[in-house]
């Protein structure tokens, strides 16, 4: 029994062991990422379907480990969230995405509103509203210009700043959008509580929609609701002219996804503007 045991331990607590070990070495090789300037943000294109034109830019994090590689967002942010990483690597992220959309600006290029992703921890800070204000004015950008992502989770924690920091965010032209819409719970109970300008409809919806069959039936409620609450639709996840076609022909109003661009590099980015984009 002892020997058992003893080969049970082998065999189970390590295993358990390298997951915390690793989740620790990546929080402590995070701590040193921004400093030593290893994060980097790509910027994917949002497109209006009436014109087809670059509508907008999300800015989505990249993290080039020196040994590890690049290691995806879904990797490292929640091991951000839960040692409150997230804090200046958010701080971080607004203010590269606020001064990349002013550069664009200055250059005359139309890059319609930039959109940065906001974790549930940063937005239940009490003072979040003043310090996206704050980055605003540093980076000289017009609030109008700006777009945060919020998902579901972020109104399910929902403590006593949520409401006001939204609604003083709002009040000053920044736009909010409701991210991975349709994934959550009771979605419809907390437009009525926290308003936002737009819903992004998850791309599970979206991947594989043939005209028939329930997605296709979800996915025409969720853009006629949206638009009887005026607000503005986002489909993500857009791969194939046919999923193009089918939220074109329902009224969405902008898409994202693989079928227009990947993610890309500002330099990338810019260069795309300048072909179609400018003003
Ligand atoms: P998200 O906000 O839902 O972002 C969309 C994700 O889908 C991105 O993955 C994007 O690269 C990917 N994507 C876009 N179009 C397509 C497509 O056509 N097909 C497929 N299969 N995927 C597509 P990414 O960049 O790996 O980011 C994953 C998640 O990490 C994001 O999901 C977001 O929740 C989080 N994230 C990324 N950047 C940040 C950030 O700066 N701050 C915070 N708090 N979270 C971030
Ligand atoms: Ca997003
Ligand atoms: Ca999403
Ligand atoms: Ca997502």
């Amino acid at each position: 029994a002892k020997d058992m045991g003893r080969h049970t331990y082998r065999f189970f607590k390590p295993a358990m062991n390298e997951k915390a070990v690793e989740r620790l070495s990546i929080e402590a090789d995070l701590r040193r990422a921004l400093e030593r300037e290893e994060l980097e943000l790509h910027y994917q294109p949002k497109i209006d379907l009436t014109t087809g034109l670059t509508c907008g830019a999300e800015a989505l994090i990249r993290w080039n480990h020196p040994t590890r590689g690049w290691i995806p967002p879904a990797q490292f942010i929640p091991i951000a969230e839960d040692c409150r990483l997230i804090l200046p690597i958010g701080e971080w992220v607004l203010g590269e995405a606020c001064r990349q959309a002013q550069r664009w600006a200055e250059a005359g290029l139309w890059f319609g509103t930039m959109a940065v992703n906001v974790s549930a921890v940063q937005f239940c800070e009490l003072n979040f509203a003043q310090r996206v204000f704050a980055i605003l004015s540093q980076a000289g950008m017009d609030p109008k210009r700006l777009e945060l992502e919020l998902t579901e989770s972020v109104l399910m924690k929902g403590t006593e700043s949520t409401a006001p920091n939204l609604q003083t965010l709002r009040s000053e032209g920044v736009q909010m959008a409701l991210d991975d819409f349709g994934t959550g719970y009771s979605s419809l109970s907390y437009l009525e509580r926290f308003p936002v300008d737009c819903l992004k409809i998850d791309q599970s919806f979206i991947r594989q929609i043939s005209a028939v069959g329930a997605k296709s039936t979800l996915v025409t409620t969720i853009i006629n609701m949206a638009h009887t609450l005026k607000l503005r639709v986002v489909a993500e996840g857009v791969e194939t002219k046919e999923e193009l076609q089918f939220i074109k022909n329902r009224g969405c109003d902008e898409g994202q996804g693989y079928y227009f661009s990947r993610p890309l590099p500002s330099s990338v980015f810019t260069q795309r503007l300048l072909l179609s984009n400018s003003v």
